[in-house]
């Protein structure tokens, strides 16, 4: 186990700036002693071995606590020489039988508690419900008393009261649409959203123009949060701008690159701005980024903790640390989906998971095979979750050969053998049958009802937006075409 982890401002070399109790100081040791060797403990402080199948889901080098990452399979999407943790704890509470406690939203770190123990919480908590009662409710026959004894225990310890997460679905709270793009799907109509990649720099004279070319193909335009972990204008001003040019844009946020603090500033001022659609991501990992690398070992919040932050700040009017919110903020809460990482059926609890958290419609990541995007669909059928948030299918037209190979390599993506053939076949012509493929994949789409539309990514090709929208037969009449205020 390595000195320094994910929580080390607080570990062995900083300790003399904490006070903390020589009983503490033992009992930290100790617990580092047996779930060091057993786990792989990291003594992050706050404990949730007992949803995760006991096994530690800190080695996850996204830092997520709530479930696979969109680029998940049994490999790690950032270190290939490593298994996914969250795979292995998906398959394991599997065989376990206790995959439905994945669904629990559990909190981000409480930093201060980092690097110290959690037995003292757990022997705390022990006798606050009572050691004979304890002992009793561990040792009776009947199962549903255990596990509520055992609840009873480690629930508080995990899920302290200024987060209480749960395995809920919690409906949003306001009547009227938050957004355009809200109030299209709300109406049943099949949307259309597409990404523009933000400027490079602060010439914006590029960008505007593709906001422009697109603006009345689309409903919404999402704005990336530093894609590919390579900085851009930020997603908020390029939303800003967006909506200067009267086009609705979805704002991205991203785990990396916030905090419990940063998010809900952000997002706060982005309500006050007119920005009334947020997308929540984990981000790919700044080892796949720009040159040197940004630091890996300190993340704050996870994507699935944004959803559930936000959703409670807009609809119970809370803060994260408990204060009231004396105006209700306004937004539209997404996240992206992933029906080609991992399994199928892992990846419907962590949609599952995200929808109970907070999210209202969903972005998948691009999807090229659609007997598997069934398989997903299915999946998701079987959670009874179809109608709770709207699904957004991620298309994204291959413009060459070169494009189609390199896309095979990207975790979270599944290219079928029969689409290389077909561009290979094309020759000259490859960028004319990406197209085609598109065209076909929408189609595919368009027959589902459990799909509310498609999401556009064209890589820096916005111009070929306005055409496959047409050709597809998407683009709406110029009396629809409602600009933003
Ligand atoms: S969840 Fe935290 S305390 Fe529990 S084993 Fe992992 S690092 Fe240790
Ligand atoms: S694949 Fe994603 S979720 Fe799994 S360990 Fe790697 S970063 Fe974490």
């Amino acid at each position: 186990m390595p000195i320094f982890t994910p929580g080390r401002r607080w570990q062995p070399p900083y300790d003399p700036f904490k006070k903390v109790s020589l009983g503490k100081k033992l009992l930290a040791s100790t617990e580092k002693m047996i779930k060091g060797p057993l786990f792989g403990c990291r003594m992050c402080g706050n404990c949730m071995l007992q949803e995760t199948a006991y096994i530690c889901p800190m080695e996850c080098p996204k830092g997520v606590r709530n479930g696979p990452c969109g680029g998940s399979t049994e490999i790690c999407c950032v270190d290939d020489k490593r298994p996914c943790i969250w795979y292995a704890i998906y398959d394991r509470s599997e065989k376990m039988g206790t995959s439905e406690k994945l669904l629990e939203v559990l909190p981000p770190l409480d930093w201060d508690k980092v690097g110290t123990e959690t037995w003292g919480d757990v022997v705390r908590q022990v006798k606050k419900v009572g050691v004979r009662k304890v002992v009793k409710g561990l040792a009776t026959r009947n199962v549903n008393e255990r596990a509520r004894t055992w609840d009873s225990i480690f629930r508080p310890v995990r899920q302290p009261v200024w987060w209480s997460g749960d395995s809920e679905y919690h409906a949003p709270k306001y009547t009227e649409p938050a957004s355009e793009l809200e109030r299209r799907l709300r109406n049943g109509e099949f949307v259309v959203t597409a990404e523009v990649a933000p400027s490079l720099s602060p010439n914006t004279t590029k960008f505007l123009g593709n906001v422009e070319s697109v603006r009345d193909y689309v409903t919404a335009v999402n704005f990336t949060d530093n894609a590919s972990a390579m900085p851009r204008v930020s997603s908020w001003a390029s939303a800003m701008l967006a909506l200067q040019k009267h086009a609705e844009p979805v704002m991205q946020v991203t785990a990396r690159d916030h905090t419990r603090l940063s998010v809900q500033s952000d997002v706060l001022g982005a309500s006050a701005l007119g920005i009334r659609n947020i997308l929540c991501l984990s981000g790919d990992s700044p080892r796949e980024g720009a040159q040197p690398m940004a630091r890996l070992d300190i993340l704050d919040i996870d994507s699935i903790q944004i959803l559930w932050m936000l959703r409670r700040l807009r609809d119970e009017g809370k803060y994260l640390d408990g204060r009231e919110i004396k105006q209700l903020p306004k937004y539209f809460l997404g996240a992206a989906g992933s029906p080609m990482t991992s399994e199928p059926r892992f990846q419907a609890i962590r949609e599952h998971k995200k929808i109970n958290a907070g999210a209202q419609f969903i972005q998948t990541n691009v999807v090229y095979d659609t007997d598997r995007l069934e398989i997903w669909f299915n999946e998701l059928a079987k959670r009874n979750i179809i109608d709770k948030a709207y699904l957004l299918i991620g298309v994204m037209p291959i413009k060459s050969l070169k494009m189609a190979h390199k896309l095979a390599e990207v975790p979270g993506i599944v290219m079928p053998a029969s689409i290389i053939k077909r561009m290979e076949a094309a020759g000259d012509g490859a960028e004319e049958e990406g197209i085609k493929i598109a065209l076909e994949i929408i189609e595919h789409v368009r027959a589902k009802k459990a799909a509310s539309g498609i999401h556009l990514m064209t890589v820096g090709w916005e111009s070929i937006i306005p055409r496959i929208v047409t050709d597809a037969g998407l683009k709406r009449a110029p009396e629809e075409v409602r600009a933003v205020a």
